[in-house]
């Protein structure tokens, strides 16, 4: 299961490679995220720029993808 070393976050991650919307007022940092469950179980992605085949290719290599943590933006991932 995915776990941030740096904040200890298991739960929410992103894609750093995923391309993001295009630039709004504020816009998203990442183009694609996921919410894990405590057993380290993908619940849902959301897409912010990212296609459905990205999503999809992230949800097949969730190891490689989700690199980044969304609580403290750090990329200290271990799986
Ligand atoms: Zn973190």
């Amino acid at each position: 299961m995915p776990r941030c070393k740096i904040c200890g976050n298991k739960r929410n991650f992103a894609c750093s490679f995923a391309p993001t919307a295009a630039p709004t007022a504020n816009p998203q940092p990442y183009g694609l995220a996921a919410n894990f469950d405590n057993q380290g179980t993908l619940l849902d992605m959301e897409c912010m720029g990212a296609s459905l085949d990205d999503a999809q290719a992230a949800f097949e290599n969730q190891s490689n993808c989700f690199d980044i943590c969304t609580n403290c933006g750090g990329n200290d991932i271990v799986w």
